[in-house]
Order: structure tokens, then sequence, then C-alpha cells
């Protein structure tokens, strides 16, 4: 029986590339993890479309150009595409982090505008992060938080946190193999 593909939610930094102080501005700053492409193949190959879900507010604050942006969606597209997928679209909350936009993370809206523009079902879906914000995100989003520390958190941190992860990894690369291994579990 063919399976329904399943929306799974990245955040960007930290999860795919390198997170450094204070945005990551430039195409030359976006540091793509050696394990991100192998990671992101076995989610495909498992039935999942991803979705990134970022918050830049390095444009509102006229550090990071928009274009710069593009740039780094195309770079990740150009690494996936001998694989025969992309990322189905990059969510971007390019708001200051004062302006309470409904986008910027922790809020959920930019699964829920996923969701409206794709018509996902949100149920059981996985968000991969490395950020508290990120584990809030997906609570009020009711996904699936998992923890990876590849970027800002450590071991151990979690534990203090309103909405802690489901489980936590040391990076994509872990988390998708654990997806993928339940996921072939269940059929
Ligand atoms: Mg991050």
């Amino acid at each position: 029986m063919l399976m329904p593909r399943k929306p799974l939610f990245l955040d960007r930094d930290g999860v795919l590339n390198r997170d450094i102080t204070p945005y990551v501005s430039t195409l030359d700053e976006f540091d793509v993890f050696p394990w991100t492409v192998e990671a992101l193949t076995m989610l495909d190959r498992a039935g999942f479309d991803l979705y990134v879900i970022s918050n830049q507010q390095g444009v509102a604050l006229g550090i990071t150009p928009a274009e710069e942006l593009e740039k780094m969606n195309a770079r990740m597209q150009s690494l996936l595409a001998p694989h025969g997928f992309q990322i189905r679209k990059f969510y971007y909350c390019t708001a200051k982090m004062d302006e309470e936009h409904e986008w910027r993370k922790p809020s959920p809206g930019m699964v829920f505008a996923a969701r409206d523009e794709f018509g996902l079902d949100l149920e059981g879906a996985f968000f991969i992060g490395d950020k508290d914000t990120d584990m809030e995100c997906s609570h009020s989003a009711g996904t699936r938080a998992l923890l990876v520390y590849s970027g800002v958190s450590y071991p151990g941190e979690s534990i203090s946190w309103g909405c802690p992860p489901e489980k936590e990894f040391p990076t994509l690369l872990e988390a998708a193999r654990w997806i993928v291994s339940k996921e072939s579990g269940r059929r």
C-alpha cells in the first residue's frame, strides 16, 4: 500500500547548517553540516516532505540581505537536487523580535502557514530544532518536538524548559535515523 507522504518541519540554523553569532547573513556564512544531505535524503526516502521554519530577524535589523536568504535556499536545493528531491518550502520570519509577529517562533504561525498552504495534516508530524523556542513552537503547533545539539543547546539543558523535547540527538543524522527506524517499524 502506498503510504501518504508526511510533513516534517526543520529549523535551519544549528540544524541544517552551522549557526553563528549574530546571524548567518551571507551565502559565505551558510555552512551546511557534512551530514545534512544524507539525513534529509533518508527522510525523503522514508516519505517525508520537508519544510524549513526559520526566524531571520537579521533581515529586519539590516544585517542579513533578503537576497542572501534566497541564495542560501538555492545552495541547499542544489545540494539536494542530485538526490532527486527538494525542500518543499522555506518559511522565514524576518520580523524583529519586538514586533511580536505571529510567524516568529516560538509562535507556531509558520507551521500553520505551511499547513494551510499545502493542506497538511500535522497529526504526528515531527519538528526538529536546536532551541527552546523551537520546542515551544512545536508544542503550540501540536507537532512532535525533537532537539539536536548541533546548534546552541547542550545535553541536560532541556530539563528546565517549559516545553521539553520528546527526544534528543547529537545531530540531524541521528534524529533522521531514529525517525526512519520508527517509521519502518510501523509498516
Ligand atoms: Mg536554530
